[in-house]
């Protein structure tokens, strides 16, 4: 039998109502208890580590689940982590950065009911996560919610209250389960040893341009950041009216880090179609191409942690990790 950790973080799955609203007071015994017959898919140890609604999840806690999953790493055969479904998507792409090249796998689940609900989704989504760690042809970092398995780089939370709350961004699913049985559509290869890095570098700001925006906020804010992620319209337009542009060109020419992302849920970015997105190439923006934005904020925070300079963080950002993209800019050479 396989020895998976269940580590607990928060979320609606270990809520309770505390007469003020929903709050994740359950430990992961708690949840052992709801759900007894987990325990034949494997043998279950447990770390309490945060009781956090994911809303105030951040860096220090990917840094802390990744610190947590590396001194437990030789000691289990896989990893199950209970989050909160509002930002599991950005833990998920942090962890696909911070963690590369595991074998073992490590997944995120949650739900949208407290597990003390009746109709709740979380008996179904914890005993998925368990059949999907404990399969030995799982590996690397995965959100599993409604009988999907995600890729760690691909997930966004799609929907508030449905069951189907998370889709697979750019990228099919790489597997169904229905009951108990994996059905897998394609297997990403691992090569190299796994590695896990401790340092991410939170300041980068995210800009969502929508029709009107002055570029005010950009002018005030950027001594306090080394990076942008710019969500773009379509395939890579931002406005060039009121210094927008102009606004983003001094941070550029400041030697902030930009990324252009798209706010178009699916088929990423192309910054090579329109006049409008070619400008951005000259200024030595870089592309999130399949990225979702919450893989691209992540990975970019990753990159500038590694503090390699700017070639370095280009670098670093264009490398393929986990499947995040599949295409590649023009002048890539690694
Ligand atoms: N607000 C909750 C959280 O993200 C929502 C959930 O878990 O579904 O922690």
């Amino acid at each position: 039998m396989k020895h998976i950790c269940l580590i607990a973080t928060g979320g609606t799955i270990v809520s309770k109502d505390s007469g003020s609203g929903l709050e994740p007071e359950l430990t992961p015994q708690d949840l052992l208890d709801c759900v007894p017959e987990l325990q034949e898919i494997a043998q279950i140890s447990v770390r309490d580590l945060y009781h956090l609604d994911s809303t105030n999840i951040n860096q220090e806690h990917w840094l802390g689940m990744a610190n947590c999953i590396q001194k437990e790493y030789d000691a289990f055969d896989g990893f199950v982590i209970v989050h909160g479904t509002d930002t599991m998507a950005y833990t998920a792409a942090a962890l696909s950065y911070l963690i590369q090249n595991s074998k073992k796998p490590i997944v995120l689940t949650g739900s949208q009911k407290s597990v003390y609900q009746r109709d709740t989704d979380a008996r179904r989504n914890l005993l998925d996560a368990f059949y999907f760690a404990a399969d030995a042809r799982s590996h690397g970092v995965y959100i599993i919610f409604d009988g999907k398995a995600i890729l760690g780089t691909h997930a966004r939370k799609m929907r508030t209250h449905s069951y189907n709350a998370f889709s697979s961004i750019n990228c099919p699913e790489a597997a169904i389960l229905l009951d108990g049985r994996i059905v897998r559509y394609f297997e990403p290869e691992i090569s190299g040893d796994v590695y896990f890095y401790n340092k991410m570098n939170a300041r980068v700001l995210c800009v969502r341009p929508y029709p009107g925006i002055s570029p005010e906020i950009l002018k005030r804010t950027m001594d306090c950041y080394d990076g942008l992620v710019i969500e773009c319209f379509g395939t890579s337009g931002i406005p060039a009216y009121g210094g927008f542009d102009t606004a983003i060109k001094e941070w550029a020419e400041a030697g902030r880090i930009i990324v252009a992302t798209t706010q178009v849920p699916h088929e990423g970015s192309d910054m090579s179609v329109y006049q409008v997105g070619k400008k951005l190439i000259d200024l030595g923006i870089l592309e999130a191409f399949d990225m979702t934005p919450e893989a691209a904020l992540a990975k970019l925070m990753w990159a500038l942690g590694l503090e390699q300079g700017r070639e370095g963080i280009e670098k670093a950002f264009y490398k393929r990790v986990w499947m995040d993209t599949f295409r590649k800019p023009e002048n890539e050479n690694n």
